[in-house]
């Protein structure tokens, strides 16, 4: 940058979905000196974030954590549990879908997919049809993501599981909850879950640069015979070292102090209210974007995500202009747009470390920037979003006010 560029004053507003704002106290946590990542002192802290990670997945079976971002805990799972020319089911919902099933033919597994039109979620009646024609059984995974990251739109994981039981199927359920981690309920043991993959620098509040595998024993058990190719991703070293708090390589000690405050800044909140205010930003977000007249990308409210919100751009209107615009004018950056939509929306994220006025902030950029893009909407939206937030906070202030 020139030494004259002019100054941005105040916060950026980071509405991406992922990386999002990391909070100041988890910036504190990560500027400490290096430790010996042999020594006792990691051993401490290795052995609490591997526990602690557990509460997050809600699960009591191994979370393995990466140095990585999401991308390499995808593979992860890919190749320590399968084999050249597996069978593989994946459900088309959106950019990151199709990204991993990308992946999945480069490692050489056979990928069968399930089409949408990237407005809805997965249908778990679709999965289990499609099993049921699998007589063999030869289909060795079930690949979803949770939250559909470039859409908006959420997967119903539990209802999925009980479509592969209800099929009778085999297979191992992998699900992506990288962009839904920490921000809305998941289950990875309750919702039988083989391998769950989260990454840092969403929910979790983290920089990029961390990514994890919540594994069943079911997983474990099929990576002893899987034969794709692993080595810096393989499971085994890593769990022979984890038992002692420690990692097969240099693991990346800076982060595992910021995860070790940001689990505990989830739990100093409380999980549930963790999920209730993403649920309560959605909800407000959605109607700011329905009171501007805009569809939201998301054609049906069951798939709904609580993170991220699309809004689409009237025909003739380019949402890249318009985020470039709001930009260069308000010092926000949205989400891009995909595939069949590329140029057509622009995706609000809230999730992470935000609150109801950080949200009307970033939504009162939005109906100006409308308004300078001359994009045709109306007016009311931020007040949509205003008169939603107070009235689900009234409860709230109530309580508050009685302490
Ligand atoms: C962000 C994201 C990814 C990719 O993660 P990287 O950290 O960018 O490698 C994969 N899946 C989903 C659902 C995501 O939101």
């Amino acid at each position: 940058m020139s030494q004259n560029a002019s100054r941005l004053p105040g916060r950026h507003f980071l509405q991406i979905p992922g990386p999002t704002p990391v909070p100041d106290r988890v910036l504190r946590a990560i500027d400490m000196p290096l430790i010996d990542q042999r020594g006792p002192e990691f051993a401490k802290l290795g052995k609490r974030v591997l526990e602690a990670i557990k509460t997050i997945f809600k699960t009591t079976q191994p979370v393995i954590i990466y140095t990585a971002t999401g991308t390499g805990a995808w593979e992860a799972a890919l190749v320590n549990t399968l084999s050249p020319g597996d069978r593989v089911l994946m459900v088309n919902t959106g950019q990151f879908a199709a990204l991993w099933k990308t992946m999945a033919d480069r490692l050489g597994l056979r990928a069968e997919v399930i089409a949408t039109d990237w407005r809805v979620g997965a249908d778990p009646a679709a999965i289990a049809d499609h099993l049921r024609k699998d007589k063999a059984r030869e289909i060795k995974a079930v690949c979803v993501l949770h939250n559909e990251t470039s859409t908006g739109c959420l997967s119903p994981i539990g209802e999925i599981r009980k479509a592969i039981d209800a099929a009778g199927h085999p297979a191992l359920f992998m699900v992506d909850t990288i962009s839904s981690l920490a921000s809305t309920d998941y289950r990875h043991d309750e919702w039988g879950i083989d391998v769950s993959i989260g990454g840092a620098q969403k929910g979790l509040m983290l920089p990029p640069g961390m990514s994890f595998n919540a594994v069943s024993a079911k997983a474990l058990h099929a990576s002893k015979t899987a034969k794709l190719p692993r080595s810096f991703l393989s499971w085994d070293d890593m769990l022979t070292m984890n038992k002692q708090g420690f990692f097969p390589y240099t693991p990346a000690t800076q982060m595992l102090y910021g995860l070790d405050t940001s689990i505990a800044m989830l739990h100093e909140e409380g999980l549930d209210n963790v999920f209730a205010r993403h649920h309560r930003l959605a909800e407000a977000t959605r109607r700011a974007v329905r009171a501007w007249g805009l569809e939201i990308l998301c054609r049906d409210p069951k798939y709904y995500s609580p993170t991220i919100t699309a809004a689409l751009l009237p025909e003739g209107h380019d949402a890249d202009a318009f985020r470039s615009l709001a930009l260069a004018t308000f010092n926000i950056s949205y989400g891009a747009s995909f595939g069949p939509y590329a140029k057509r929306y622009f995706r609000i994220g809230h999730l992470g470390d935000i609150n109801d006025a950080t949200l009307i902030g970033a939504l009162g950029a939005t109906e100006m920037a409308l308004a300078l893009a001359g994009v045709p909407h109306k007016k009311g939206g931020v007040q949509a979003a205003m008169d939603y937030i107070a009235s689900a906070q009234s409860g709230a202030a109530v309580r508050a006010a009685a302490e």
